[in-house]
């Protein structure tokens, strides 16, 4: 017989089943996900304006395949980093930015921006509450080497009201003739609180100008980029810090952060991070261009999957009766999804799930261990192409009350659905879920 290629259907039941996934899991999923058609539909719509933005930003800084090329020594006259630079600039609407591989990760990107812009007797001002854990030790609200506090910067903050809404009335009473700058989290983080939209930055922001013009507000944009279709610097914040190892780096990014905003902020943040009097004019690019350029290419469409995954997941655990945050149907302001099990067990077979689905490292089984700087036993799971990425699948939860795992990523839209039912699968096999 001759064989009719028109009648071949790809068996995909059958993979998912080869990979792991059985039956019921999967039909689960296909009915969960069935009703998400909008949502994803509004997704790919953001996906689909920031795609455009990028590649505008870059055709209007005529990037060009020279841009790629490997520049070595002191890297003077780098061209392929000054474009990037130009290019972040145009996507975030800013005068400047600063966007290296010599930045070292997200925590080192908003270090510089503050040391950068902050002398002895200043005072920074956290009008969202505790910021991210390792600005702790930046700060200095730990006492650590090296930190702000040890120079003389003292640091205010006010706690969020009960309603994660902003305490206006206390931020207000907070700014005094000392307040240099204000440091705003996009992002809650691994906190419980809500992750803020851009237009609620942007109000925040206001209301801080509208009583001293003169203070730096700064956002640590951490898993927010290409979220929404505007981000804080078009709505206020004078500098906008993230990480390329997260949305921005779209995942090829093998290193770096990045630093938008005002031009004279961000030439301190040049001489603080090389040297006074060097500034932006060293700092060779070693070859990586081409991976933060192809990476922020296709970083909308990244994040796009990993908030498709963050939805599904929410509404699959929603409806097996566990506490999700953000919920179902909220609307999404960072990539992060936190899903509450009550119990040690479903945490782990939640990350061993993760992992399982994982193309690296999918063989290896995760288990709590001991981190420094946890006050529990904390389990992770990735399997991930670059050290530590968090856009790529990953997950990790503290072994403690309430024994919440959070997770985030996932480079592709199919590669995030196979770990979330991945996750269900061993959750049920584990006996803590029933699906019947
Ligand atoms: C990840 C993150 C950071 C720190 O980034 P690292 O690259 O891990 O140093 C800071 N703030 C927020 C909100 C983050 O999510």
């Amino acid at each position: 017989m001759m064989s009719d290629k028109t009648d071949y259907t790809p068996d995909i039941a059958s993979l998912y089943q080869e990979l792991g996934v059985r039956k019921e899991v999967l039909e689960f999923g296909r009915e969960i996900e069935a009703g998400l058609k909008e949502r994803f539909a509004a997704i790919d719509e953001t996906a689909e304006y920031n795609q455009l933005k990028v590649i505008q930003a870059m055709q209007k800084n005529q990037v060009s395949e020279g841009c790629f090329h490997y520049a070595s020594g002191y890297g003077y006259n780098d061209a392929g980093r000054d474009t990037l630079e130009d290019v972040y600039a145009s996507v975030f609407h800013t005068e400047s930015a600063l966007v290296r591989p010599q930045i070292t990760c997200g925590t080192h990107a908003l270090a510089i921006a503050l040391s950068a812009n902050l002398r002895p007797g200043d005072e920074l001002l956290s009008p969202v509450g505790k910021p991210y854990d390792t600005l702790e030790e930046v700060i200095g609200i730990r006492p650590s080497k090296g930190s702000l506090a040890e120079y003389g910067v003292s640091y205010s903050q006010v706690e969020l009201l009960e309603d994660g809404t902003f305490d206006y009335e206390n931020i207000r009473k907070a700014i005094h003739e000392k307040t240099k700058m204000v440091t705003i989290q996009r992002s809650k983080g691994y906190q419980t609180r809500p992750s803020f939209s851009v237009e609620q930055i942007g109000e925040l922001i206001h209301f801080v100008k509208d009583i001293r013009p003169d203070i730096i507000c700064m956002v640590d944009n951490c898993y927010g980029e290409f979220v929404e279709t505007i981000e804080p610097s078009d709505l206020g914040a004078d500098l906008v810090v993230g990480s390329l190892i997260k949305n921005p780096g779209g995942g090829l990014a093998p290193i770096g952060g990045y630093i938008a905003g005002r031009k004279d902020l961000i030439d301190a943040c040049g001489y603080r991070l090389t040297s006074p009097g060097l500034g932006k004019e060293v700092g060779a690019s070693l070859g990586v261009m081409q991976s933060f350029y192809q990476g922020l290419f296709l970083a909308p469409t990244v994040t796009a999957g990993a908030l498709k995954g963050a939805v599904f997941a929410a509404n699959i655990y929603e409806r097996l009766g566990y506490p999700v945050i953000p919920d179902g149907r909220e609307s999404r302001h960072d990539i992060i999804q936190a899903v509450t099990f009550g119990k040690p067990e479903g945490v782990i077979a939640f990350c061993k799930g993760i992992q399982s689905a994982a193309p690296v490292d999918s063989f290896v089984t995760p288990i709590p261990w001991a981190m420094p700087g946890y006050d529990s036993d904390v389990i992770m799971a990735a399997g991930a192409f670059v050290q530590g990425s968090s856009i790529e699948l990953s997950a990790d939860g503290p072994i403690k009350p309430p024994y919440a795992v959070y997770f985030q990523g996932g480079l592709t839209w199919p590669h995030a659905r196979l770990g979330i039912l991945m996750s269900l699968e061993y959750l049920v096999r584990e006996g803590v879920v029933n699906l019947c």
